[in-house]
């Protein structure tokens, strides 16, 4: 077979990697002695790399998350109760991405919640699992706007395609029956079945004013937090300290 019968047999296969490399993985095969079995193995080692690679970039294009908030760049000595070793946990064991459990993580403005569940995230997806992001805000409108075309279900389906999705400053969400409940079917939708991770500066007493009435709070609280892993957030805002550092001055509030 000639090399242009190869090249076009590797694509026709999908092996794109290996179709690029075979090559010159070949001149290195003879000027090292490779077995033939050896060149086997590192050709689909670099078809295997050259996926892992594509796909984490495309998880990360399609992730829509905030650049830069990284856990690797988040001061947990600015957060003196949290514990870094139950969030660093999250990353480096992702069983309860499997069962479809939830994180939300509560606290008042500028503490790091968005940083953190946004770090969270960045370490899901460099562990193969697709996670998208979400202003709570931009999300009612996206669902809503599905459920006026009556296409809900189909855009909550769609949404399965993401092991987990963040959902960001949820007590933003303005509180008219129809936005709320749309919020509520994503909750009972991916209930058992896939992740949410939640940021909130209200505590639940105040989930009141998230859901239209008291029994779709207590329905939608009851399904986040059965399997649920809270995280409180408790520093001095990070945002004002930042900017007092900026300007040298104590900003009172
Ligand atoms: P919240 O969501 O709690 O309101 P953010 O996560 O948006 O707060 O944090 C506000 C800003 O301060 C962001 O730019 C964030 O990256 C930064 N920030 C907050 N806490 C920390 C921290 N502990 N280490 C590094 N940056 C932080
Ligand atoms: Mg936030």
């Amino acid at each position: 077979m000639s090399d242009a019968g190869l090249e076009i047999l590797l694509k026709s296969l999908r092996l794109s990697f290996m179709a690029e490399q075979w090559q010159e993985l070949e001149q290195q095969a003879i000027v090292q002695g490779w077995s033939y079995s050896q060149y086997l193995r590192f050709l689909c080692e670099h078809e295997q790399t050259g996926r892992d690679d594509r796909r984490l970039q495309r998880y990360l294009k399609n992730s829509k998350l905030p650049a830069g908030k990284s856990l690797v760049n988040f001061d947990f000595a600015a957060c003196p109760r949290l514990e870094q070793r139950r969030v660093v946990q999250l990353v480096s064991n992702t069983d309860w991405v499997k069962r479809g459990e939830n994180i939300l993580f509560f606290g008042p403005s500028g503490v790091g919640k968005t940083h953190l569940a946004c770090g969270v995230a960045l370490g899901l997806i460099e562990h193969g699992l697709p996670v998208r992001y979400f202003s709570a805000t931009a999300l009612v409108q996206q669902l809503q706007q599905a459920k006026a075309n009556l296409l809900l279900e189909k855009q909550l389906v769609k949404l399965d395609r993401y092991a987990v999705l963040v959902i960001d400053d949820i007590g933003y969400v303005k509180r008219t029956e129809s936005e709320t409940s749309v919020l509520f079917e994503l909750i009972a939708h991916r209930y058992e079945r896939f992740s949410l991770m939640i940021t909130s500066n209200h505590p639940f007493r105040e989930w009141d004013c998230i859901f239209a009435d008291t029994t779709m709070t207590v329905a939608a609280i009851d399904r986040l937090v059965h399997h649920a892993t809270l995280i409180e957030v408790e520093a001095e805002s990070y945002r004002k300290k930042a900017a007092q550092a900026r300007l040298g001055v104590a900003i009172s509030t």
